[in-house]
């Protein structure tokens, strides 16, 4: 198509997102191509969503975002099929295709708070564990599955819980795999073929759907997100967030690129998405306020008992300083004032046993006390100096 032609289509579109920014809204409409008025960080996941909801053209302003993000854009129209362009008055449209093979990584603290953590001193007292909401039961995707929520149900489970799990469902056609699978405690990372041998389990109402959903595992769950996901239940659009994505095996990369795209998109942080405290679903939400991910949340939430539910959702509503996964800390009654944010309680998320959740305990008591005080800085909080992790504020 000419270029021309390219820029007729194109002004409607620079002026309607320029002048309401509403990018859903704007989406919605299935526009042939659509124009990315912001810049830096919000340009990057303005664009990006655009390309994942299936606009077949995203513009960007030329300069309007890192050479390393641009060549990431590049990339992630690649991988949905649009075209991106970079434009600017001077000059006109230029394609961006790929360069080369490397990707930006989004994800993690801008320091390892990990090397921050070693070099503290143990305190005299200990960061206490927050207590989780009684009579939740462990598996939420099960109870989402009994409830009729999603096709499939996937779970990775030591073969003799796996043996029970079957039997809970008689009605259901079950597929499964053996294979180990070690788990990383601050990353949530998996590597199969080692640690802990596991059975993994697709059932289903469906043979077909069972059968299809662990074939589909087979081949590589990465390369058919799509497919997958919507067997196994998830909102497309996050799938598709999912999908853009260079790398996807580190939960807690997962959780601070949502955050980012999450300011970044001005979304808010809606309690039933607060996957830190407790994963009622168990797919990386595009956004933490996504509405089709916080419908999921809610059927799984009135699947459960009316007290649980409404104890659980009151412990979702709290804000979180996220580190990784073995170590992050839930702040009951936050406030924020100006630049600090009060709190009245803070606790770690869980013990997980593991080496980082007891450092973490051991070393962060002395710099949360209760009734504590922090100043912002960033995408988290000030401790002894340093920008520590990112505040997510579900409550
Ligand atoms: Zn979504």
């Amino acid at each position: 198509m000419a270029l021309g032609a390219l820029h007729g289509e194109l002004v409607g579109d620079f002026a309607r997102e320029g002048v309401d920014g509403d990018l859903d809204a704007l989406l919605a409409e299935a526009p042939r191509a659509v124009g990315v008025a912001a810049r830096g960080e919000e340009a990057l996941f303005r664009a990006s969503a655009a390309m994942e909801r299936g606009c077949p053209r995203v513009v960007v302003r030329r300069g309007a975002i890192r050479a390393d993000w641009l060549e990431e854009l590049a990339h992630r129209a690649a991988t949905f099929g649009a075209l991106l362009y970079e434009h600017d008055d001077a000059s006109g449209y230029r394609r961006a295709a790929p360069r080369g093979r490397s990707r930006a990584q989004l994800g993690g603290p801008a320091a390892p708070f990990g090397a921050w953590l070693e070099r503290r001193a143990a305190s005299a007292a200990a960061l206490p564990v927050d207590d989780p909401t009684l009579g939740v039961p462990g598996d939420l995707e099960e109870l989402a599955f009994t409830a009729g929520h999603k096709p499939v149900l996937y779970l990775v489970k030591p073969a003799d819980e796996a043996a029970r799990l079957l039997a809970r469902h008689p009605g259901a056609h079950a597929a499964t795999r053996a294979e180990a699978v070690a788990i990383d405690p601050a990353t949530g990372a998996r590597r199969y073929g080692e640690g802990r041998d596991s059975t993994h389990v697709f059932l289903s109402a469906s043979r077909a759907d069972a059968e299809r959903a662990a074939a589909l595992w087979e081949r590589g769950s990465s390369a058919h997100a799509r497919e997958l996901g919507a067997l196994l239940g998830y909102p497309p659009c996050c799938v598709a967030a999912f999908e853009a994505l260079a790398a996807r095996g580190d939960n807690a990369a997962l959780v601070w690129i949502t955050e980012r795209r999450t300011r970044a998109l001005s979304a808010s942080f809606a309690p039933p998405l607060n996957v830190v405290l407790r994963r009622v679903v168990p797919f990386t939400p595009c956004t933490f306020s996504c509405r089709l991910a916080v419908a999921r949340a809610e059927g799984v939430l009135d699947a459960l008992d009316a007290g649980v539910a409404s104890s659980l959702l009151a412990s979702l509503s709290r804000a979180v300083l996220y580190l990784d996964e073995a170590r992050s800390i839930v702040l009951e009654g936050a406030r924020a004032r100006g630049d600090e944010l009060a709190y009245e309680r803070a606790a770690l998320v869980r013990d997980d046993g593991s080496v980082e959740a007891g450092v973490a305990r051991a070393k962060l008591g002395a710099w949360l006390p209760p009734g504590g005080l922090l100043r912002l800085v960033g995408r988290g909080v000030e401790l002894d100096g340093e920008e520590v992790g990112a505040l997510l504020p579900f409550g």
